[in-house]
């Protein structure tokens, strides 16, 4: 074997792990990937070690599943315009029967995850924009409930500016909300916004 074949099956066998055993591909390590079950199958076929060409056909396989996946769930999420969704929230938020706690996050993908704790009962909404901004949605919802100067909204802009993505946890104090970041698990990585005045 030479080094093209070890670098190759180091990223070929690595890649399939993640995808295992880590859901989710991020559209960096989709294309990652990608290229490396194609150097695999170019390898194993070609030059290199015969046996490079199944963990490549494995990961190229794990690869389109992922894909397929997402793009069905990606397509059967509601769309929705922010502003909508902002005053959702907002009215719920302000009920006496409303929200005791709400987490907002943005997925890497510019999806929104609402997940609320209501007296009795808990539920998680997720909703794909459909007009405005994501980040916007969870810096304004934020600031209108704990005001713009909630030590929360700092650390979420901070950290978000770092390039490290955070979800926010609004909870419901006598006559306020208490704000705290916590860390988001599947990707640390901020949706990238298009076309927003604020976050470019
Ligand atoms: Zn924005």
């Amino acid at each position: 074997m030479d080094f093209v074949d070890v670098v190759v099956a180091v990223g070929v066998i690595g890649l399939l792990l993640r995808g295992l055993f880590r859901r989710g591909f991020t559209s960096g390590s989709l294309l990652m990937a990608l290229v490396f079950g194609g150097l695999g199958l170019w390898r194993g076929l070609g030059p290199g070690p015969g046996w490079l060409v199944w963990p490549a056909v494995a990961l190229l396989a794990v690869t389109l599943i992922e894909f397929v996946v997402a793009a069905v769930t990606g397509t059967r999420l509601p769309r929705t315009p922010m502003a909508e969704v902002k005053a959702q929230l907002l009215a719920d938020a302000r009920s006496d029967t409303g929200r005791k706690q709400l987490t907002l996050a943005v997925a890497p993908g510019g999806a929104v995850m609402m997940d609320g704790v209501w007296e009795g009962t808990s539920r998680r909404d997720v909703v794909m924009p459909g007009g405005g901004c994501p980040v916007c949605l969870v810096e304004e919802v934020t600031a209108e409930l704990a005001g713009p100067d909630a030590e929360g909204l700092a650390a979420y802009r901070r950290d978000r500016a770092a390039g490290t993505n955070r979800l926010v946890v609004l909870s419901r104090r006598d006559g306020g909300w208490d704000t705290a970041v916590e860390p988001v698990r599947a990707s640390p990585k901020p949706f990238r916004t298009v076309g927003c005045p604020v976050h470019g």
